[in-house]
C-alpha cells in the first residue's frame, strides 16, 4: 500500500506553537493599518522587540529575520515532517537521500490572505458548477505535496547555524517564501507549478543551475536541495490522459495531474495558478 500525505495537513501544521506568533503578527500589522501607516509609535516585531515606524518595514524585518524557524531532531514537528519525507523516499529511487535541517515557514498574514482569498475563489467555481465536486466545495480539495527547489545561500548551512531568508532571485528557496511561486519561474511547460505525491520525486525534479554546463555565475557546488511542503488547493484536477500541453488551454480546471500512480494516487500534479500552494516547511537534503 502506499502511504499518501494526510489530506488534512493544516491539523498538524497549527498546531506547534505557530499559532499565536502569527496572531501576535497580525496584531502589528492592524495596529499599523489603524495609524494609517505613517509615523506609527509602538510597532514593534513580536519576536525581538524591534521598532519599526511602518507595517512594511515589519514586515521586511519579518521576512528577512523570522520567516522561517528551524525545527530541531525530537521536535514533534519536525517528526511530522520527517515521516512525510521518508514514508515516501523509502519507495522511490532516491532512498540515498538524507534530510540535513527541517525549518517551518512563517507566512506573513498577506501571504496567508492571499491562500485563502484563492481557496474561496476555487470554491465558489465549483458551486457554479452542475457537476458538484464535494472536495472543492468543502475545501478547495486542499492537498500537501512536495515542490523542489534550489537553495543556494547559506540557510541552513554547515557553517553555523543561519535560520535567515536570502534576497538573490537566485536562490528558489527563499524567492518563493518571500514572494510566493511564479508561473514564470516554476511553471514547466506552460503547464504550471510542479508537485509531486513523495519527496523522492521532488528531488529528482530539481534542476541545478550550472551542472549542465549553463555557465552562470554561481557556483554549482554551493547550490543545495531543498523540498518543500506545501499546502495546495488542487481545485478541480484534470487527469489528461497522454500529452499535457493539449490539455492546458481547457477551462475550468484548476490543477491537472501528470503521473498517476496505483489507487489513483497523483504522483505528479501541476498547479495551474502559482496562487495555490502555499509553502509549510523547508527540508534541506543530502544525496
Ligand atoms: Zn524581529
Ligand atoms: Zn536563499
Amino acid at each position: 500500500m502506499r502511504c499518501t500525505p494526510p489530506r488534512s495537513p493544516n491539523l498538524l501544521l497549527d498546531r506547534d506553537g505557530a499559532a499565536p506568533g502569527v496572531t501576535a503578527h497580525r496584531a502589528s500589522c492592524e495596529d499599523a493599518v489603524k495609524s494609517g501607516g505613517k509615523g506609527a509609535v509602538g510597532l514593534s516585531c513580536h519576536r525581538c522587540g524591534e521598532q519599526f515606524g511602518k507595517w512594511e518595514a515589519l514586515e521586511a524585518h519579518h521576512l528577512s529575520k523570522h520567516a522561517v524557524t528551524e525545527l530541531v531532531e525530537g521536535d514533534s514537528s519536525r517528526k511530522i515532517v520527517e515521516i512525510i519525507c521518508r514514508t515516501s523516499l523509502l519507495k522511490s529511487e532516491s532512498s540515498c537521500v538524507r534530510i540535513e535541517r527541517v525549518f517551518k515557514v512563517h507566512n506573513t498574514q498577506r501571504t496567508l490572505a492571499r491562500f485563502e482569498e484563492y481557496r474561496e475563489a476555487v470554491k465558489l467555481k465549483a458551486s457554479k458548477l452542475p457537476k458538484k465536486h464535494p472536495r472543492c466545495l468543502a475545501d478547495g480539495n486542499e492537498l500537501l505535496r512536495f515542490h523542489g527547489a534550489t537553495l543556494s545561500c547559506a540557510l541552513g548551512g554547515a557553517a553555523g547555524s543561519s535560520s535567515s531568508l536570502c534576497a538573490s532571485d537566485k536562490c528558489a528557496v527563499c524567492r518563493i517564501i518571500r514572494h510566493g511561486f511564479s508561473a514564470r519561474k516554476e511553471g514547466k511547460a506552460g503547464v504550471g507549478v510542479f508537485t509531486t505525491s513523495t519527496s523522492g520525486r521532488a528531488y529528482e525534479s530539481i534542476e541545478v543551475p550550472g551542472v549542465g554546463g549553463g555557465g552562470g555565475g554561481d557556483d554549482p557546488a554551493a547550490t543545495r536541495r531543498a523540498l518543500l511542503v506545501c499546502r495546495v488547493i488542487a481545485g478541480r484536477v484534470h487527469k489528461p490522459l497522454e500529452n499535457l500541453k493539449e490539455f492546458a488551454g481547457q477551462t475550468g480546471f484548476d490543477s491537472l495531474a501528470g503521473k498517476v500512480g496505483p489507487y489513483s494516487n497523483i504522483e505528479e500534479l501541476y498547479l495551474l495558478n502559482p496562487r495555490a500552494l502555499l509553502p509549510c516547511f523547508v527540508v534541506i537534503c543530502k544525496a
